[in-house]
């Protein structure tokens, strides 16, 4: 695999949004409600929505995708099961892997931290094998609002 420059960086979270089932904008305008009343967490910074492919089984409809910036003091494993109680307030079931669902929330960066637990592996290994993960962070990267350097008028 060819090196490349890890986007996790600083202390910036960012939480990938999907949903391909149900009011999938419904879905992902409530995610971003709950995200946002999070205890001690901002966003910072967002992606356009994009529709996307759907990965794993067939038959699935495309999926709605979005990433979110953020600053939040909540530690990662605690922010992974706020992430399940937001899914499972949308109605999201576990069923088969990568099967549809009404709303999926992953830890793709947490920070520059390299977490390898049994239930949290961040920067998520998927971000390696999905351009549009890629494409998102970048955007929303880019529109996290720089604090004025010192000096400049
Ligand atoms: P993928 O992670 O490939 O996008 P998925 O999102 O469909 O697949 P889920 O069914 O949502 O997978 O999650 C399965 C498990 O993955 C979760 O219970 C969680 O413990 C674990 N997991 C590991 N790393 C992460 C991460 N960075 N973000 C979210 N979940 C993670
Ligand atoms: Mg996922
Ligand atoms: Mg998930």
């Amino acid at each position: 695999m060819t090196e490349r420059t890890s986007p996790c960086v600083g202390d910036t979270v960012y939480v990938a949004l999907g949903s391909n089932l149900g009011d999938r904008d419904a879905h992902l305008a409530a995610a971003r409600t709950a995200l946002a009343e999070l205890p001690g967490t901002k966003i910072i910074a967002m992606s356009d929505v994009e529709e996307t492919a759907p990965l794993g089984p067939a038959g699935q409809g495309p999926y709605l995708n979005q990433m979110v910036a953020m600053q939040t003091s909540i530690d990662p494993l605690t922010l992974l099961d706020h992430l399940h109680a937001i899914e499972r307030s949308r109605g999201r079931e576990r069923r088969e892997r990568w099967g549809a669902r009404t709303l999926d929330l992953d830890i793709v960066c947490y920070g520059a931290r390299q977490i390898a637990e049994s239930r949290l592996a961040v920067p998520h290994p998927e971000l390696a094998h999905r351009e549009f993960w890629r494409r998102e962070l970048a955007q929303a990267a880019a529109r996290i609002a720089q604090p004025p350097t010192a000096g400049q008028s």
